[in-house]
């Protein structure tokens, strides 16, 4: 059964590229009805932090992504890492280096000099430890091949081939006795049963050192897989350049908050982001999942295109349904406008959704353009709004228009444009001259949805006393 899991360390908010890696990871657990995993890594206690993992699990919340168990701390393992840090050394598989920081300072300094590769000489790799100084503090080293060539089958990059000798008789207990971020990271998968471990391509030099554990520790225990890698490539901006705050590297928090995204919207995007099929562009989750696969990962970078994603959200508002549009939006609306009450104009707000997510890209948009059905008389009027009705004869179709609107047996949208139709031919004027300051006056914009939903939507007696209110 395949195992996934997605490993942030908190180290910062949960940004657009490891949303991506958190997504496919989670798709492809769901597609092979396996199990998706959570790991918090927090092993760095100098820069992770309480609300850094906060934001991650509320982001991943928001996108939807649920795991099948309670998220690993990676801290909380750290007697466990060293456990197999100390078979490894039992075995021989592993070393104590006693070197010192200077002696190491000193190697390197020495490297730099003949233009070498920095790199650790293993100089304690075939010592005895009753060489060194009793009592002298040490670190534990893998022993990794130094001769030959790794290859790993990448499911998204191919075969990629390291030679040995390039990859260093790295530390995985540090002298205090604390493990290193390399060796938790292929403890926690093993123990894990993590099967696909599926992250950014940043990470896959680290791939070839980790590699050498699952072998080693082949030797010693079961339960030492090595898991199919697959390392995606990196987020771009839309100009080929590495993902920046410019960019939108902002986190998940900031697309719904201040960008006002919907998540469903969002992920489709991170979806189509490095995954295809075909010329697909919209997939709903169930979609998804049952189509999502590692082979149709892209091997390039993508780029991040803020428009795309604007356009994607604003497709996604069209065909949202209307009540759960109107709970996300209520709480915006109040913000804006305090005569708004959720508990007595939901109805209204859930009557106006369709015109009013035709005309909306994003949530922010969708209050704004919201706002004129909940406010009070005397409304406010914009400036494009006053010019409307200041405009010469203005007051006059005002008017008119009000007394035929009065008149009207029935107030239905039909029935109204029926109404100001026949009145515009008489007059001879386009509707649009009647439409302009009859929208300024229910309004107090110049844009909206269409007027006769505005009427209906405001019913008569509003709609009168708005306009009677600029017709003085
Ligand atoms: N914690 C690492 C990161 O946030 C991911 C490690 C991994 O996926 O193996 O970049």
């Amino acid at each position: 059964p395949v195992v996934t899991r997605f490993a942030p360390s908190p180290t910062g908010f949960l940004h657009i590229g490891g949303a991506r890696t958190a997504l496919f990871n989670w798709l492809y657990a769901r597609h092979h009805g396996g199990k998706a995993l959570l790991r918090i890594e927090d092993t760095d206690k100098a820069r992770s932090t309480q609300e850094a993992i906060d934001a991650i699990l509320d982001g991943l919340g928001w996108l939807g992504f649920d795991y099948d168990e309670e998220p690993v701390f990676q801290s909380a393992r750290a007697e466990r890492h060293a456990e197999v840090a100390n078979k490894l050394l039992e075995a021989g598989h592993a070393y104590r280096c006693y070197a010192t920081a200077e002696e190491l300072e000193q190697m390197r300094a020495e490297q730099r000099a003949a233009k070498k590769p920095l790199r650790y000489d293993n100089r304690w790799r075939d010592r005895d430890p009753s060489e060194a100084p009793e009592g002298a503090p040490f670190v534990v080293r893998l022993k990794t091949p130094t001769e030959g060539v790794t290859e790993i089958d990448d499911a998204v990059q191919g075969t990629v081939k390291v030679k040995n000798s390039e990859v260093d008789d790295y530390i995985l207990l540090r002298s205090d006795g604390s493990p290193t971020y390399m060796l938790a990271v292929v403890v926690d998968d093993a123990d894990m049963g993590v099967t696909h471990v599926i992250r950014g391509d940043d990470h896959l030099n680290n791939a070839f050192r980790q590699l050498p554990i699952y072998k080693a520790m082949q030797t010693i225990e079961d339960g030492w897989e090595a898991p199919v890698y697959a390392h995606i490539p990196l987020i771009h901006g839309a100009d080929g350049a590495k993902l920046s705050k410019r960019h939108g590297a902002m986190g998940v928090d900031a697309y719904r908050d201040e960008m006002g995204l919907l998540p469903e919207a969002v992920v489709n995007y991170l979806l189509r982001l490095g995954w295809g099929h075909g010329d697909q562009e919209i997939f709903s989750r169930e979609e998804a999942v049952a189509l999502f696969d590692l082979p149709a990962v892209g091997k390039g970078p993508s780029r991040f295109d803020f428009k795309k994603l604007a356009n994607m959200n604003g497709q996604y508002m069209r065909e949202a349904d209307n009540a759960h549009l109107a709970k996300l939006a209520a709480p915006r609306i109040a913000a804006l406008e305090p005569q708004f009450d959720a508990g007595k104009h939901m109805t209204l707000l859930i009557d106006a959704m369709p015109s009013l997510k035709a005309r909306a890209k994003n949530m922010d948009e969708l209050a704004a353009g919201a706002l004129f059905l909940f406010r009070q008389r005397p409304l406010p009027m914009d400036e494009k709004a006053q010019k409307l009705l200041e405009a010469e004869g203005a007051g006059q179709i005002l008017s008119d228009a009000a007394a035929r609107l009065a008149a009207a047996p029935d107030w239905n949208a039909e029935l109204l444009e029926a109404d100001l139709k026949s009145m515009a031919e008489e007059r001879e004027l386009g509707l649009g001259k009647i439409a302009q300051p009859l929208r300024a006056a229910l309004t107090g914009q110049a844009t909206s949805p269409g007027i006769f939903d505005v009427l209906v939507l405001l019913g008569r007696e509003e709609s009168l006393a708005r306009i009677a209110h600029c017709t003085g």
